[in-house]
Order: structure tokens, then C-alpha cells, then sequence
């Protein structure tokens, strides 16, 4: 790939514009890359294992913004609960109760979204639409005073067929609409990778996840 990573993240910035927030998604990728990102302005990272976001919470300057943006097993959540900023995949009940019980821990409010499975392919994590309003309207929900869910997180099928991303990426930005009219914290609605932020960004997106669009291929 062309370019360096503090190009890169430049260049992101300036396309994504004031409206749409940039998450450089780092795994597997050394200390030093990230920082060459940091210096070029990023300072919201995202991670998919627990243990190595937790590294490089330890090791990298204390003002990152961390992102959980894979699936989280309910035995890690104690570990990055005292600093995590937002958790992108939240699939379960069982799991947001586990956020909710180590933030309170942490004396902290835990930012959240919930992973909506829109993809046409099969894929193992997310609510259907259905179970989403389900989960939205559970009486129990306002009783996790120490999460805060802020959105909709999910991801479109692999595939070359552009015409399948927007229609997936369309039930979600509908699917968004229509929850946030009863969700007054609702504000993020996270959708797009290195291979389909652009589609994303016709269906409103407000965060995309960017990895080796950044950083290069992992390997
Ligand atoms: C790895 C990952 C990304 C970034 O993927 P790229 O194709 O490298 O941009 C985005 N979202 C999630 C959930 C990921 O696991």
C-alpha cells in the first residue's frame, strides 16, 4: 500500500469530514504504528482482543479514546472496564448486565452499542431487527445505571457486490432511525470498514472502523 500511515489518517480525516468520527482500528499492529497515527491527530483506536488493547492502553498515552469494536467474551469485560470508551459489539443481555456490574466497579458509565446482524451471509454474532427492539424495550434496561447505549454498530457481508452492501447498510441506517426516536441517547451509528466506508457514508454513518486502510494488511 502507498502512502504512510500518518498520510493516511490525514487523509481520512480530511474525506470524513467534521461529522463522521474516524476509528483507526490497530490490531495486531505494534505500539509504533500507532503512534505514528497519534501524531498525525487520531486519538480514537479500536482493538478485537482485550488483553492487547489492554497492553497498549498500559503502554501509549493516556488521552487514546480505546474502542472494543470485536465480539467480547463476558469473562474479559473486567479487565478493560476501567478505561474502555466504547464497546461496539454488544449482542446479549447477559453481557451488558457483566458491563453494567464492572462499571459500577470502576465507579464509571460505560458507553455501548449494540451489534445488529444485517449481513446476508451468515454470521455468528448481533440481533435481528426484531430481537433489537425487544432488547430496547426490556423493562430492566433502565435499571443499568452504568451503561449508556449510545447506537448501532454492524457489519456488512464481504463481498464484491456493491448493490448487497447498500441494501444492508440501508436496514441499518432505517433500523437506527427508527430506534433513536426512543432512544434519547442514541447518536452513533457505527458502519464501514476499509473495503465499504464509502457505501456507509451514503447511508449516514456517523463512525467508521478503519484498519488496513491505515496500517496495511494484518498478517
Ligand atoms: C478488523 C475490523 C475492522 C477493520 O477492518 P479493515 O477491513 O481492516 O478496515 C472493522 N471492524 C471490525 C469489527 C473489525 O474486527
Amino acid at each position: 500500500m502507498e502512502g504512510t500511515i500518518k498520510e493516511h489518517i490525514k487523509t481520512f480525516t480530511k474525506e470524513l469530514g467534521e461529522s463522521i468520527d474516524l476509528v483507526a482500528v490497530s490490531k495486531t499492529k505494534p505500539n509504533e504504528d500507532l503512534m505514528e497515527a497519534y501524531e498525525a491527530g487520531q486519538r480514537i483506536f479500536g482493538e478485537n482482543k482485550v488483553q492487547e488493547m489492554t497492553d497498549k492502553w498500559e503502554a501509549l498515552p493516556k488521552d487514546i479514546q480505546w474502542h472494543m469494536v470485536g465480539h467480547v467474551q463476558t469473562n474479559k469485560v473486567k479487565y478493560m472496564a476501567p478505561y474502555v470508551d466504547l464497546i461496539h459489539a454488544v449482542h446479549k443481555m447477559k453481557l451488558l448486565k457483566e458491563i453494567n456490574k464492572r462499571a459500577k466497579e470502576s465507579d464509571r458509565v460505560i458507553n455501548c452499542l449494540l451489534q445488529v446482524k444485517i449481513a446476508e451471509e451468515d454470521s455468528k454474532y448481533g440481533m435481528s431487527p426484531d430481537e433489537l427492539k425487544a432488547f430496547l424495550a426490556d423493562e430492566k434496561l433502565p435499571e443499568l445505571k452504568n451503561v449508556k447505549l449510545k447506537g448501532l454498530m454492524a457489519m456488512a457481508t464481504f463481498t464484491d457486490d456493491e448493490n448487497q452492501i447498500h441494501r444492508e447498510f440501508k436496514v441499518l441506517e432505517d433500523l437506527y432511525k427508527e430506534t433513536s426516536k426512543t432512544q434519547p441517547d442514541f447518536s452513533i451509528l457505527s458502519m464501514g470498514m476499509s473495503g465499504d466506508y464509502k457505501i456507509a457514508m451514503e447511508h449516514e454513518t456517523t463512525m467508521v472502523r478503519i484498519g488496513s486502510s491505515i496500517f496495511g494488511a494484518r498478517h
